[in-house]
């Protein structure tokens, strides 16, 4: 998945230009830049590679989502529906805007279930907030009828399946806004970085303004700039910029890479009947930056992932029921509501429900799943090899397991 793997000399040769002429900032100083527009044009090829009306680059993707939500209008007491599989960007934005994390459960596809999205409004909802997960996809449809039904807003957290789609539309572009993070670990790095897409031209200017100080960006000069409403500084740099585009000019080759690996991999996995593989809305819209796989049950789980460690291949599977950072399970910090300043009355009602909530259906899915990353240096051999290996683990522990139960 990292785009980091393949970094090299159209990397370099892009912030060169940019060193050239030491104009490391992506707005003014028209002159001295001599026409070096890295951010604009990473901008306008994202919008031609996706198809997306508008193209906001920000300094991360922890930002994107926080400034999304800003133009989208979300804001003091609104609910925002997430997923208890994300990362903890998601409710740092929702609670940084000032708005009220509301936790949904996943499914088999890894990303929002729909029912319990349903289950989850109350009349203060007013965004719905999938998260595509390890390269795969929401189920955007029944999503985007319950926004119908319920008049809410659809903001996509594509930051880790960029290049995926849904129904032939790409992730990001399908909502009222999309998120990208270009962060060191994403399959796009620009070291860090990240982007909002729409495409309602009032929600772009929005963004434009708002991660720039309320710059509206039309005078003359920076300093002849209005400010028709207050902002904040989320700008990336013409450095970042210059690294993404040229990563992101890489990006049909790492997605090329990553199937031919994934597929891979998934065809010796296939073999074992005690694993099955998680479930896309669309099939043929996988980025394939992991290949997520079930067991049949958490103690079976947790047995497959002491193996792994103690042969020490962890590394690269991923077992996100017992991760830090992306499962409500160790999310202590959110549940006590550790913040290092006040937060509303609302809120802290919001975390205190948070505390007391079970989700026993995320659980049963996340306990049982393991995402094994794939790696774009990976040769054929290199590939066989990690399958072969994960494959023995899950025989030897399903053995045991099994005569356990005979005994
Ligand atoms: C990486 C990530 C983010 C945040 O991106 P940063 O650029 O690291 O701030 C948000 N959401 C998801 C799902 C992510 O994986």
């Amino acid at each position: 998945m990292p785009g980091f793997e393949l970094f090299g000399p159209e990397e370099r040769k892009e912030v060169n230009d940019v060193l050239e002429t030491g104009i490391m900032m992506r707005y003014g100083f028209d002159g001295p830049r001599k026409g070096i527009w890295k951010s604009k044009e990473l901008e306008a090829e994202i919008c031609r590679k996706f198809n997306a009306g508008y193209t906001q680059l920000v300094s991360s993707g922890t930002a994107a989502l926080t400034t999304a939500l800003t133009a989208l209008g979300v804001g003091a007491g609104d609910e925002v529906i997430m997923p208890t599989f994300t990362f903890v960007a998601s409710f740092e934005a929702v609670l940084s805007v000032g708005a009220l994390p509301v936790l949904a459960d996943v499914d088999e596809t890894l990303t929002l279930n729909p029912e319990s999205v349903r289950q989850a409004i109350t009349p203060r909802t007013k965004c719905i907030m999938p998260v595509h997960m390890c390269g795969g996809m929401a189920d955007l449809d029944p999503l985007m009828e319950i926004c119908k039904e319920y008049d809410l807003l659809l903001l996509e957290d594509a930051c880790q399946s960029i290049g995926a789609s849904y129904k032939g539309r790409y992730l990001g572009t399908v909502g009222n806004a999309g998120t990208f993070s270009f962060d060191f670990v994403k399959t796009v790095t620009c070291a860090e970085g990240g982007a909002i897409l729409t495409n309602q031209k009032d929600i772009y200017a929005k963004c434009d303004g708002f991660s720039d100080h309320g710059h509206d960006h039309l005078g003359v000069d920076r300093g002849a700039d209005l400010h028709p409403f207050i902002g904040c500084n989320f700008r990336i740099s013409e450095l970042h910029a210059a690294v993404g585009l040229a990563q992101f000019r890489k990006l049909d080759q790492f997605l090329d890479i990553q199937q031919r690996n994934h597929r891979q991999l998934q065809s010796i996995l296939s073999g074992l009947e005690e694993v099955s593989f998680r479930r896309l809305p669309d099939p043929s819209g996988d980025s394939h930056t992991f290949l997520s796989w079930f067991l049949p049950t958490e103690e079976i789980t947790w047995a497959v992932v002491a193996e792994l460690k103690q042969q020490g291949i962890l590394g690269g599977n991923f077992y996100w029921f017992d991760h830090n950072w992306h499962y409500i399970r160790k999310w202590d910090h959110l549940r006590k509501a550790d913040t290092l300043n006040n937060l509303s009355d609302l809120q802290k009602q919001a975390l205190r429900d948070l505390s007391n909530a079970a989700f026993p259906a995320s659980d049963s899915i996340m306990g049982r799943c393991i995402s094994t990353q794939i790696g774009l240096l990976w040769t054929e051999e290199q590939t066989k090899e990690r399958g072969e290996k994960i494959a023995a683990i899950v025989r030897k522990v399903s053995s045991r397991t099994s005569s356990y139960s005979a005994s």
